[in-house]
Order: C-alpha cells, then structure tokens, then sequence
C-alpha cells in the first residue's frame, strides 16, 4: 500500500475504533415526512426542511421555470458574468424580510461564514465565540487570525467577562453565535446580547440558519420579541425552513457592499444557480403569507416534548441527549426498527460525552406520528438515560 492508502486506512481504523465512523446512507424523501433508506419506507424525524417546502408544488415550479430561463447554472462568480436578475430579486427579498438595508448571496451558508467572518475581523482584532457555534463560524474565525476566545453556552457574564478583559487591548471586535443553535434547538439571548455588544463596541453576528421561517414570524431569532434585535449582522442559509441551497448575510449597506468586494469565498466562487435563487423567492413568498405553516413545526415539537415531560422547544429541534457514541447508535438502529428515522449524533458535531439524538419536526408530521415516536423514545428508556447524563 502506498503512503496516502496507509495513512487513510489508518486514521480510518482509529475512527472505527472510537464509533465514530460515518457512512452514507441513501435516502429518498418525499413531499411529506416519509423517506425510502435502505428499501425501507421510514417516517423521518431527522430533515432540516421544517416547512417542506423542497417539495412544494410552487417553489418546484418556479425553479424549472428558471432553469428554462436562465439555464441550468449561473456561469461564472457574481462579480464577473454570474449575476443573473434573481439573484438581485432575492437579495432584495431577504433584506426587507430580515428588516435590513441590504443582503448578499453566497453559494451556501457555510461558504458564507468562511467568507464573512475573515471580511470584519484580522490580526490584532477579537473574536467571541460561542462554545456551540456551528463549525463554520469557527473556521471562519481561524481563517481570519484575530484572536479568538470561546465563552460558555449563552452565558453573557461570561461573555461580558472576556470584552472587559480583552476588548480594549483589540482593534475591533466580533461576537458569534448561532440565532438557534443547530444541535440543542435553544435561542441565543439575542436582545441582551445586541446590547452588552454595542456597549463594548462589538459587532454581533446571529447565524439563523434554523431560525428562518419557523421562529419569530418567519423573520427568525432577532424578531421573537416583536421589533427587530439590535443585530447588525444577521447571517442565515437558504437549505434549512427555505428548502433550496445558498447562504446570506444581511446587513446595512455599506456592510454589504464591502462583503461583496472583499469576501473570499464570494469573489473565487460562482453564483448560486438560477433554479436556487427561484426556488428561494418561491419559499419565501410561501412563508411571508402563511402564519400557519410557520408556527406547525415548533406547534409538532411541543406536541412531542409534551408527551415526554422535556421542557418546552424554542424551535423544532429537540435533543435527546444519551452521552456515549455506542448508545446513540443502539438507540437509532433500535428506532429504525419501529419505522422512525432519528439520526444519532456524535462528536465531533457535538462535545464530547453529549452524543443523541437529535430529532426534528416538520409541518408535514402527523401528530399520531409524533405522539408514537415519543413513545418509542420512552419505552427504550431513553428519556431516563437523559436526565442520568444531566445530573452527571
Ligand atoms: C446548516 C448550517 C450552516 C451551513 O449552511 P449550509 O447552507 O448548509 O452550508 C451554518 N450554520 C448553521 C448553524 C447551520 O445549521
């Protein structure tokens, strides 16, 4: 074996070892909650396409009526030929929805933060950063080079604690986090956090990827109280509640327009496609008008953490927490069985000792579906094992 076999082998090996390999799965969803894995027909609770608009008989009409348009891709970055006109209409769309003077597409929401974060912050500035931001605004922030320290979970003294010590040795500064937090469903205290932030000049970034359209009107988490959340920079993707692709930002204008000139991975990368930039239009005309839809998938998760004594969702995620990797697995093969597709997750996208399930909820659920995996959930014993991990 040559040396790159051996050290892939290797590190695969070591991988395997610790439970933690991952393999990819086919999967066959649906316009509704159902999926086709392994030739089994399964109920999902594991799809980040909340109002299942992916589906929908109107964004997929308007997307081919895109492709027919405008083609198939958008033929080179934005900056050169890219730009197609729906892409303008979306920026314009996510602006005013967001309650911001301008917005930028990028070519998804990982891309986005790798190339946002970089933009505000370089040697000798300060990142903040929540412990359980999502991976890519702490890539983001290791490409930028500022220093970067790591407050605990929503814990805004700490947070408070780390800007009085280090704020005024920086230049500018930076806080991260995510709006909804992508492996726990809880919130961000956005409100107080936007105002410890102006007072010790730092620029807020919220990462609502899981906020959009299903929390705060569809506006996400800097509207949950009413009024906009003093956030300068709302950051969010297209592939969660819109069910497309691409990531944006939204910001004032001038923000905006100094992303488009110096983001990386929007300069050195091509435009989203025709079909995505419809298709999201589409979704968002479906979840400006349609107050129902939006409140279902959070109205789902209380109907399940109800049936399990867990305390309220703040969105329609809801972690169940089991701790070791070998359990999480155990407990998604064993629902598996029962028809329920609820994915185990294991480090590294959560710490260490937090493995679960994460399960989340969609419009299209039927509410006997939900109640039946609760109780599945409950006669493995699974909701005990939880509160066993939290005592710990
Ligand atoms: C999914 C997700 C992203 C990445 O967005 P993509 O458009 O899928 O690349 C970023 N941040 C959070 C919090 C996410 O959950």
């Amino acid at each position: 074996m040559d040396s790159l076999n051996r050290f892939a082998a290797e590190k695969l090996a070591r991988i395997r070892a610790a439970g933690l390999y991952r393999g990819l799965a086919v999967t066959e969803r649906g316009p509704g909650a159902d999926a086709m894995r392994d030739g089994r027909r399964v109920i999902s609770f594991s799809c980040n396409d909340y109002l299942n608009l992916s589906h929908h008989p109107e964004v997929k009409a308007r997307a081919q009526a895109a492709i027919d348009a405008y083609g198939a891709g958008s033929g080179a970055s934005r900056l050169v030929t890219g730009n197609h006109p729906l892409l303008v209409e979306l920026e314009a769309r996510l602006a005013r929805l967001k309650g911001a003077e301008d917005a930028v597409v990028f070519g998804s929401g990982y891309l986005a933060n790798i190339g946002i974060v970089p933009c505000l912050a370089g040697h000798g500035d300060l990142i903040l950063i929540d412990e359980l931001a999502h991976n890519c605004l702490y890539m983001g922030a290791r490409a930028s080079g500022a220093e970067t320290l790591v407050f605990r979970h929503n814990d805004l003294a700490h947070l408070e604690e780390l800007l009085v010590a280090r704020r005024a040795h920086c230049g500018h500064a930076l806080i991260l986090t995510d709006g909804v937090f992508s492996m726990d469903g809880d919130l961000a205290p956005v409100r107080p956090m936007a105002a410890l932030a102006r007072a010790h000049d730092a620029w807020l970034l919220t990462d609502d990827a899981h906020g959009l359209g299903v929390i705060g009107d569809g506006r996400g988490s800097s509207f949950i109280e009413g009024d906009k959340a003093d956030v300068p920079l709302q950051m969010g993707t297209l592939s969660k509640a819109v069910g497309g692709y691409g990531g944006y930002v939204c910001a004032a204008r001038a923000v905006i327009d100094y992303i488009r000139n110096r983001a990386r991975s929007f300069i050195f990368s091509t435009g989203l496609p025709p079909a995505s930039a419809a298709a999201a239009i589409a979704a968002l005309d479906i979840i400006e008008r349609d107050p129902v839809l939006r409140a279902a998938p959070v109205a789902k998760a209380r109907l399940f953490t109800d049936r399990l004594g867990l305390s309220a969702p703040q969105s329609p995620i809801v972690p169940v927490i089991i701790g070791g990797a070998a359990e999480t697995l155990a407990a998604s093969a064993a629902l598996m069985e029962k028809g329920f597709l609820v994915t185990g997750i294991r480090p590294p996208s959560v710490p260490e000792g937090t493995a679960r399930l994460r399960v989340t909820f969609t419009a299209a659920h039927d509410d006997a579906d939900v109640l039946a995996l609760a109780d599945a959930i409950a006669a493995l014993g699974l909701i005990g094992q939880e509160r066993r991990a939290e005592s710990a």
